[in-house]
C-alpha cells in the first residue's frame, strides 16, 4: 500500500503509543479527583501543558486542550464572536478556509446575526495583504486566515497579515495552524490565537490544543465544567492531553530533516508530472512540500481516486471532511479554477515515511490508469 494522504491523517508515532498505552492503563483517575491518584494524573497533564507552552514560546495558561483543530476552530471563532458582539458584528475569513472554520463563520451569521466578509485568494491560494487591509473595518472584531491550506498547500504570510490587522483595526488575529505545525516554521507571536490538531503529526485521533493568548475572553461552546478554565466544560482526555506534548516535541525535533525528505519526493513528483499530457498541477511552487494537488483532464476525482484505491493507492480529493459530498472543489474554485478542473482534482500528501519508490508507483500507476481509461 501507498500512503499519499498525510494531510488527512498519520499514524501514531511508536514513542507516542508505547506512551499513551502506558498512561491509559495506569493513570485511569479523573484529572479532577482530589485524591492523589487524580492529583498525579493532573500533575502530568499540566506538565504537558507546560512542555508545549515552552516550545511555543507562550504562557502555560495560553494553551487550552481540546478534541483536535475542528473544536479550537469552532471555540475560538464564536467564543470571540460571541464574547466581544457589542466592540462590533463584522468578521473576517478567506474563501479557502476549512470547513470547521466556513461552519463557524456561517452559523455566526445565520443564527447570531454577524456579517461575514470573506477575502479572496489569488491563483496561488493565498491572501493577498492589499485584500485583507479593504476588508477590515471599525467593527471588525475577528480575523480567521489559515497558515496553510489542507488541499492545495498554499501558505499565507501570516507576519504580514497580522501587522495589516493590528495597523488598521483593534480585531484579533487567529490562524487555523493544523497543516503547518511540525511542517513548516512559523512564529506564534505574531497571532492572538491558532488551532492544532495532533492526528497530522503522529498523535491521537480526537486530540489538539488552542492557543489563546491570555487576555482574550472567550464564551464558551461547552460551559458548567471547571476544566480547562471553565472553557471546555467535560472530564478531560488526560491520555490524550498528555502525550501531546511527546507528540509536538518529536514533531518539532525533526521538522527540518523531514522537510528537505518531502521537498525531495516533491520536485520528484512535480517533474513527473510535467511530463505527462493530461495532468496538470494545481498547486503553487510556492506552496509547503507536503502537499501536491493535480487534476487529470481525462476523468473526475471520483473515477481516479477509486482507480488508484483498487491498486493500493490512497490519496483524496478535496478535504476528507467534505470527502463525502459530491461537488468540486470550493478551493480550486476560489482560486479561479473552472468546475471541469476543479472537479478533476486530487490531493497527495507526503510524510517523511515516504519514499522516492513510491513516488516512481505512483506515477507508473496514474500512467497505466489514464491509458486503461482512454481506451474505453
Ligand atoms: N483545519 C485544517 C486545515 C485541517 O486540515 C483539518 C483536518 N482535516 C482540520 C482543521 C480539522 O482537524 P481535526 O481533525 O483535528 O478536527
Amino acid at each position: 500500500m501507498i500512503f499519499f494522504d498525510s494531510a488527512s491523517t498519520t499514524p501514531l508515532h511508536p514513542e507516542v503509543l508505547k506512551t499513551y498505552t502506558h498512561i491509559l492503563g495506569k493513570y485511569y483517575a479523573n484529572s479532577d479527583s482530589l485524591y492523589d491518584l487524580g492529583t498525579s494524573v493532573s500533575n502530568l497533564m499540566e506538565q504537558s501543558r507546560e512542555i508545549i507552552a515552552k516550545m511555543l514560546h507562550v504562557k502555560d495558561s495560553e494553551i487550552l486542550f481540546t478534541s483536535g483543530a475542528s473544536e479550537s476552530n469552532s471555540l475560538l471563532i464564536k467564543g470571540i464572536a460571541l464574547a466581544y458582539q457589542t466592540r462590533g458584528k463584522h468578521i473576517i475569513t478567506s474563501t479557502v478556509e476549512h470547513s470547521s472554520v466556513m461552519g463557524a463563520f456561517s452559523q455566526l451569521a445565520s443564527v447570531f446575526g454577524f456579517d461575514v466578509t470573506y477575502v479572496p485568494v489569488n491563483q496561488r491560494g493565498i491572501v493577498e495583504p492589499e485584500e485583507l487591509k479593504k476588508a477590515l473595518r471599525k467593527d471588525t472584531i475577528l480575523v480567521s486566515i489559515m497558515a496553510v491550506n489542507n488541499e492545495v498547500g498554499s501558505m499565507n504570510d501570516l507576519v504580514t497579515l497580522s501587522k495589516i490587522v493590528k495597523e488598521n483595526s483593534r480585531a484579533f488575529f487567529h490562524s487555523d495552524c493544523t497543516q503547518i505545525l511540525g511542517k513548516h516554521p512559523f512564529d506564534l507571536s505574531v497571532l492572538d490565537c491558532a488551532s492544532f490538531s495532533a492526528h497530522k503529526i503522529h498523535g491521537c485521533k480526537g486530540s489538539g490544543f488552542l492557543y489563546k493568548k491570555e487576555n482574550i475572553s472567550l464564551i464558551p461552546l461547552i460551559n458548567g465544567g471547571q476544566q480547562e478554565q471553565g472553557l471546555r466544560g467535560g472530564t478531560s482526555n488526560h491520555p490524550a492531553n498528555i502525550v501531546l506534548a511527546k507528540t509536538v516535541r518529536i514533531a518539532l525535533e525533526s521538522l527540518q530533516d523531514h522537510l528537505e525528505h518531502v521537498q525531495k519526493l516533491n520536485h520528484l513528483l512535480r517533474n513527473e508530472l510535467l511530463k505527462m499530457e493530461d495532468i496538470v498541477i494545481n498547486s503553487d511552487e510556492s506552496a509547503s512540500a507536503y502537499i501536491l494537488n493535480l487534476s487529470c483532464t481525462c476523468m473526475t476525482s471520483e473515477i481516479l481516486l477509486n482507480a488508484l484505491n483498487e491498486r493500493g493507492i490512497c490519496v483524496s480529493a478535496k478535504s476528507t471532511c467534505h470527502s463525502k459530498t459530491k461537488e468540486a472543489s470550493e478551493v480550486l474554485l476560489a482560486m479561479g479554477f473552472d468546475q471541469k478542473r476543479a472537479s478533476q482534482a486530487i490531493r497527495v500528501s507526503f510524510s517523511e515515511s515516504n519514499t522516492p519508490e513510491e513516488v516512481y508507483e505512483f506515477v507508473k500507476n496514474l500512467k497505466e490508469i489514464m491509458n486503461e481509461y482512454r481506451i474505453k
